[in-house]
């Protein structure tokens, strides 16, 4: 940036230029153009202060010229590096690491233990804390079936992996779900994969990451095993024991217009003689009454009547008249009457039936 300066002088205005430079920084993703420009102004700002304090006078007269220099970066290659896709980039939820190594596990796990404000993406930050890990067993890169030995090592870390789930679009699926509670650092990871390459992202802002599963809140409680996002974590935990006990899963609607379930396999009925379809009508009565600190009894369904039809397979039987109660009385104790009733003449046909037809019922 070339900066022109002004300052009074004995004989007139003063002027010079001074030319500042910011330091160049590696862009990976265009999401961090505003970061990195914002940085560089800080500097140049810095750079321009020191110029101009200590009583020089210099005062900025004018930017005369601003100039963006930019050159394509290759930035690892032969390392478990991979880039984040844009849709999920785009969430600016995930920080993913640029190892040079097979580390990325490791560095995802101390970026939690030891976060970075600034250009959390550089190794280089977590290198120093690698010591703190017991890797007594493990091989790099880790697969997902050393993460259990990682925690059995690291007792301060519980670990979440999910990956993306390549049968419905821009989704994910669980890979991981940690057994530990209440660990120090629960840390979330991606697992990405590209031909045989495999590579984890850390997971900084779950919600924004799930946004758009169930939930529009930015503060969501997934469930590790089925990704369900919860909006307290007192859901989650009531769920979570029962979910556990399945392992990890994916729960998948069906896609319009297979979304009605219809009943298939009609070899497998059986034809009942007679059948009783009835109908209850009830009114609502205020009934109030805490039920926990969350639950709350409102109504209470009391029977006012109900409909009563026997249907039958055989022809001379199936033309009964529905039977319809409706009145003050006890409507159940009436409802059973009438079931008991129908039972006795039933019973009759049938035995009827029996001791006149050679066939079976
Ligand atoms: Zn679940």
């Amino acid at each position: 940036m070339d900066c022109n300066y002004v300052r009074p002088a004995p004989d007139g205005m003063a002027s010079t230029t001074s030319y500042f430079k910011s330091v160049p920084a590696i862009m990976l993703n265009n999401l961090d153009i505003q970061q990195q420009i914002t940085e560089a102004i800080e500097r140049v700002e810095i750079l321009s202060e020191r110029f101009t304090r200590d009583g020089s006078g210099w005062i900025i007269d004018e930017i005369e010229n601003v100039t963006l220099h930019t050159s394509v970066y290759d930035p690892i290659g032969g390392s478990s590096f991979i880039h984040t896709p844009d849709w999920i980039a785009h969430k600016m939820a995930v920080v993913n690491i640029q190892n040079k190594d097979e580390k990325c596990f490791l560095y995802c796990v101390l970026a939690v233990s030891h976060p970075q404000k600034y250009n959390a993406y550089r190794a280089s930050h977590y290198e120093q804390y690698l010591p703190e890990l017991n890797l007594q067993d493990l091989s790099f890169p880790l697969e997902i079936g050393q993460i259990p030995k990682f925690e059995a090592n690291n007792s301060d870390y519980a670990i979440n992996v999910m990956r993306i789930d390549d049968d419905e679009e821009e989704s994910f699926a669980p890979l991981y779900a940690t057994k530990y509670r209440n660990r120090k650092h629960l840390v979330w990871m991606l697992l990405l994969d590209e031909g045989e390459k495999r590579h984890y992202v850390l997971i900084r802002n779950l919600g924004r990451m799930l946004r758009g599963r169930n939930t529009g809140s930015n503060q969501v409680f997934p469930c590790p095993y089925c990704l369900y996002c919860f909006s307290s974590e007192s859901g989650m935990q009531n769920h979570i024991d029962d979910c556990g006990k399945m392992g990890v899963q994916k729960v998948r609607y069906p896609e319009p217009p297979n979304t009605t379930l219809t009943f298939s396999n009609h070899q497998n009925q059986m034809e009942m003689p007679f059948v009783i379809y009835s109908d209850f009508e009830s009114y609502l009565q205020k009934n109030e009454e805490e039920i926990g600190k969350s639950t709350k009894f409102c109504d209470t369904h009391t029977p006012s009547g109900f409909c009563c039809l026997t249907v039958s397979k055989f022809p001379e039987y199936n033309n009964e008249e529905p039977f319809i109660y409706s009145g003050d009385g006890d409507v159940v104790d009436a409802f059973f009457t009438h079931l008991n009733q129908e039972r006795v003449r039933i019973n009759e046909i049938l035995k009827k039936a029996s001791t006149t037809s050679p066939s079976p019922l």
